[in-house]
């Protein structure tokens, strides 16, 4: 099930919900500039998912993977879906402060 494009990095990248392997809720196609969580994948899961995955395109569209081995590639998007995942809630507290500020200015 197509969900939306993301543009990361000036790049539209394709957001699915689709079947994949026993052994991942998702996976980042670069050539194809796909993401794809599984519809298996938890709800709980999806935003900490979606986030590990966004990260990879970014890595991607910022060359990073040229530098980065596979394991470092996958250790900064876990940490990176961590984050999101433990403070979501707390950039979105951020964001509406950020706007008020705008608004007073
Ligand atoms: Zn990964």
């Amino acid at each position: 099930m197509y969900l939306q494009a993301i543009p990361i990095k000036g790049q539209k990248y394709k957001v699915y919900m689709d079947e994949t392997d026993h052994y991942t809720l998702g996976y980042c196609d670069k050539n194809d500039k796909k993401i794809v969580i599984s519809n298996k994948c938890p709800k709980d899961k999806f935003i900490a998912t979606l986030a590990h995955e966004i990260s990879h395109a970014f890595i991607h569209e910022c060359f990073l993977d040229q530098t980065l081995d596979p394991t470092q590639e996958e250790i900064f998007c876990e940490i990176v879906s961590c984050i999101i995942e433990q403070f979501g809630d707390f950039f979105l507290d951020l964001k509406e402060i950020a706007f008020s500020l705008k608004a007073v200015q």
